[in-house]
């Protein structure tokens, strides 16, 4: 294992981030340090998807109140450096807040994100708090310049207020959320953790207890605010040693109050345990399940997509046809390739209409009003549709595009970085391989039917190369999404693979 690299200064971190190989993608977890099981979740992630993982721990002065417990707060650099470590993390970025800039907390430059998302949940109780969390991550981001930044579900405000933040600055870096992670009894793990007394810890597992009744009734069908926050309110009214702070229904996205959950309600509570004050949260979604499958080419992930989205009647979201589509806008328009920026002015506000196949009535899709179902599959559409969805811009367009069309869910989807970066939260992940071997020995066989002359091992040779291009490319490289089940289709038959998923999928529909 090589040893992390602790820096503290940001000339120190941006010289060792300069030093790396180009081509290569940066993925920052910003912390208050104190890590715990929570944090290593983030990382793992961040390990998973990008090839250098920088860890941010650094307590922010300016999110503390002036009655609140920033000299309290647990500061232990040098075993948190050692937990980084130990999950295999490149770098700590630990600067002093002279570092960042704060030399007085008056004069330091500020980020204020809406007023609308910061009156609300925590933030009507912590005046200034959220003003002080956008300063120091926007700070974080343009010193780190990340690809990817990993934030955890379990300060849903914070998340959703960051993803604005970077919406609106337009800075070029994905952000993406994390489950929270509870210890067995339930208890969101949390660096506040460490002030509870054993009593407190015992008393402190009833607030997740009370959200997941309401969660219980939600999935028996219950969707009005006043309901969902009764019944939480009255669990908690039989422990009085909890204080509830607030206790709230409001749209993940934008943190405005809901009376009904039509789409998805974020059910957030503060309560105070003591003298100590932990918060939580439950995601209520009003979704059917989404199948995400990612594998290597020629692993058979079209054809079994296919079978899966028929046999369990769920709509088979064809990636392939939106990239076409947009293929075929750029042909027609006339734009040279090489030209991204004028293909991006093109793309960025294109309007898609897609129609899934039913029964009986094969896709449909239009571009700008124009129904393009058959124009996308001429060979002038399928010679240029590799080289236009490797541009950022068509990328980014069209995984906004699916992610929209995901928000009802009932739909399984293909490709390299489903489960990793358009439908993040599937309920159910795939990774669909078969060794070189035996991808070549089913290339071999179809080309056979074709009368092409390539030898076994030309097509292994090929294969090889394709899966080193595929999953060090910078733009959705192919990986592995941690959480995801793999399926080794080696002697396997497209039936046996499609029943694996079927059979997954039904197991976690039933839980
Ligand atoms: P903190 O060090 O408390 O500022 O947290 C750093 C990051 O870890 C934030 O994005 C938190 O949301 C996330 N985090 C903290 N606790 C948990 C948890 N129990 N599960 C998932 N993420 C967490």
């Amino acid at each position: 294992m090589t040893k992390i690299r602790l820096f503290k200064t940001v000339a120190g971190l941006r010289a060792y981030l300069g030093g790396q190989p180009p081509g290569k993608t940066v993925g920052l977890v910003p912390t208050m340090g104190a890590l715990h099981a929570g944090h290593a979740s983030l990382i793992r992630r961040a390990l998973g998807e990008t090839d250098r993982v920088v860890v941010s721990i650094f307590v922010n002065p300016l999110q503390f109140g002036s009655n609140e417990d920033f000299g309290r707060y647990p500061r232990q650099l040098e075993s948190d450096c050692q937990f980084c470590e130990d999950l295999g993390v490149d770098a700590v970025f630990s600067p002093s807040p002279e570092e960042l800039g704060i030399v007085s907390e008056q004069e330091t430059t500020r980020v204020i994100p809406p007023e609308s998302m910061m009156s609300t949940l925590c933030g009507l109780f912590r005046p200034g708090h959220f003003e002080g969390v956008a300063t120091i991550v926007t700070k974080l981001l343009t010193t780190v310049e990340p690809d990817v930044a990993y934030f955890g579900e379990k300060d849903a405000q914070q998340l959703a207020i960051i993803r604005r933040l970077v919406v609106d600055l337009n800075l070029g870096v994905t952000i993406k959320g994390c489950p929270i992670v509870r210890e067995t009894s339930g208890l969101a793990y949390s660096s506040r953790n460490q002030y509870l007394s054993e009593t407190e810890r015992k008393q402190a597992i009833w607030i997740f207890y009370a959200l997941k009744l309401a969660e219980e009734a939600f999935k028996q069908g219950e969707r009005q605010r006043a309901t969902l926050l009764k019944i939480v309110q009255e669990e908690l009214a039989l422990h009085p040693s909890l204080k509830v702070q607030y206790l709230a229904l409001v749209d993940p996205q934008t943190l405005s109050p809901l009376d009904t959950v039509e789409e998805a309600g974020l059910l957030a509570i503060a309560v105070y345990v003591g003298s100590t004050r932990l918060i939580d949260n439950v995601i209520l979604r009003v979704r059917q399940p989404i199948i995400a499958i990612d594998g290597p080419a020629g692993a058979g992930k079209s054809t079994v997509t296919r079978r899966v989205a028929k046999a369990l009647n769920l709509v088979y979201l064809d990636t392939g046809a939106m990239y076409r589509a947009i293929a075929w806008l750029v042909s027609k328009s006339g734009v040279s390739l090489e030209d991204q920026g004028a293909i991006a002015e093109l793309v960025t506000h294109a309007k898609l209409d897609f129609s899934p196949p039913t029964e009986g009535a094969p896709l449909r899709i239009s571009i700008n009003g124009e129904d393009v179902s058959e124009a996308i599959r001429t060979p002038e559409v399928t010679a240029l549709v590799s080289q236009i969805s490797a541009q950022p811009a068509v990328r980014a367009k069209l995984v906004s595009y699916q992610q929209d069309l995901g928000k009802k869910g009932g739909l399984v989807a293909e490709g390299r970085d489903i489960g990793t970066n358009v439908f993040p939260d599937a309920e159910l992940k795939i990774f669909l391989t078969a060794s070189v071997q035996e991808r070549a020995k089913r290339r071999w066989l179809d080309f056979q039917d074709q009368g092409d002359g390539m030898t076994l091992e030309q097509l292994e040779q090929d294969i090889q190369q394709r899966d080193y291009r595929d999953s060090h490319r910078s733009l959705a490289p192919l990986r592995q999404a941690v959480d995801a089940i793999e399926i080794n289709t080696d002697g396997l038959t497209i039936e046996e693979v499609t029943d694996k998923i079927i059979y997954f999928y039904q197991k976690i529909i039933s839980y």
